[in-house]
């Protein structure tokens, strides 16, 4: 048996075994032609094949959203954040962001570079520890579109249900909970997420939208920043990251053999609840950071009395196998990022070492 680590790492993240190991098995030659797919050419039959199911596979795990298509891009969610304003936001218009914490943050400062910029919400005044609610919301009358993180990776906070915007597009960053729960595709003009937290590999940026917010870029932007350039091209405009492709395929193979977005939730409500359970029923040595009606199931974030004690938590639990669960460096505290591919026994084996821990060190 391969030894695997306690991975509790916030991006890159966990990869389902199953996917690995199947990678693997087709990793030197793909399907008896006698090459890899990282070799083969991005126009050739056997990539496109791949290229086009995981497109397929990505709207029907979705339900097949009436007018959406699927881009591949590369840059990350963060060339979105500026991708976004230079095609979406036209003159006139305002484009009207919430701020729920770090993310967030990065996709309003990138905003306000290209154009008139508003908050609809912010949370700041709770320490970005909830997310606010759809009464909260105060939307531009000229909005080009709301944006939205439904869930903030370092903070901890998630959106469970999202705000009516009426007419307005909702665009929405799913980076770190995309595929994690099902999804009404009719609340949204467009989501997008980096695939390194709950898709694949680094190196694909998946955006889900619809046709007609993407296929009229306005004429000053560079071609290859252009959404109807990607659009009309299939993401075949240029040479796609064509093995990172071919891994969220086979990621979302998996999710269909979980039972579907509907499977991984189950399984993602039982890892988190464990873990929340554990936190909550320790007598306050250990403490939920986020507000409990905004806790996310895909990063736990959590704290201890002391920063010695929070200290002295991540060197045990690297000793006992355990990785990334120091908090991110803006924040500090301790953090588990259970994402879709993280197994339910990883996260008992936390809840375990984390009661061990309180053995040791409690009153
Ligand atoms: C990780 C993350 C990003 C940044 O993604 P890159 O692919 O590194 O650009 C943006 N938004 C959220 C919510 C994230 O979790």
């Amino acid at each position: 048996m391969t030894k695997r680590a306690y991975n509790f790492n916030a991006g890159p993240a966990a990869l389902p075994l199953e996917v690995l190991e199947r990678a693997q098995k087709q990793f030197v030659d793909y399907e008896d032609t006698g090459m890899s797919i990282m070799e083969m050419s991005h126009r050739g039959a056997v990539y496109e094949g791949v290229h086009k199911e995981a497109e397929q596979r990505l709207l029907s795990l979705l339900g097949n959203p009436e007018g959406f298509k699927v881009l591949f891009l590369q840059g990350g969610a963060s060339t979105q954040f500026a991708m976004i304003p230079m095609n979406l936001l036209g003159e006139g218009q305002v484009a009207s962001y919430v701020d729920t914490g770090s993310w967030a943050g990065k996709a309003i400062s990138e905003a306000k570079l290209l154009g008139e910029t508003q908050v609809a919400a912010s949370t700041k005044a709770d320490h970005y520890m909830r997310v606010p609610t759809s009464e909260e919301l105060q939307i531009a009358a000229n909005a080009a579109y709301v944006h939205l993180t439904s869930n903030e990776t370092i903070g901890g906070v998630q959106f469970k249900q999202f705000p009516d915007t009426g007419d307005v597009p909702l665009v929405v960053d799913m980076s770190s909970d995309i595929l994690s729960r099902p999804l009404d595709m009719s609340q949204f003009g467009m989501i997008y997420a980096g695939a390194q937290k709950n898709l694949g590999p680094s190196g694909v940026t998946v955006v889900i939208a619809r046709e007609e917010l993407v296929n009229h870029s306005p004429k000053h932007i560079p071609t290859i920043f252009r959404y109807d350039t990607h659009l009309s091209n299939g993401s075949l405009y240029n040479t796609p990251p064509s093995f990172a492709i071919y891994m969220v395929n086979e990621v979302l193979k998996w999710i269909e053999e979980q039972g579907g977005l509907e499977g991984v939730e189950r399984l993602n409500t039982q890892k988190a609840n464990l873990i929340y359970d554990a936190i909550d029923n320790s007598n306050g040595f250990y403490k939920g950071a986020a507000h409990s009606d905004s806790r996310s199931h895909m990063n736990i974030t959590f704290r201890l009395q002391t920063e010695e004690l929070e200290k002295a938590f991540i060197k045990a639990s690297e000793q006992a196998g355990f990785v990334g669960l120091k908090g991110h460096r803006s924040v500090g505290g301790l953090r588990a990022s259970i994402y879709n591919a993280v197994p339910y026994e990883s996260c008992k084996a936390l809840v375990e070492f984390m009661r061990d821990f309180q053995k040791k060190h409690g009153e």
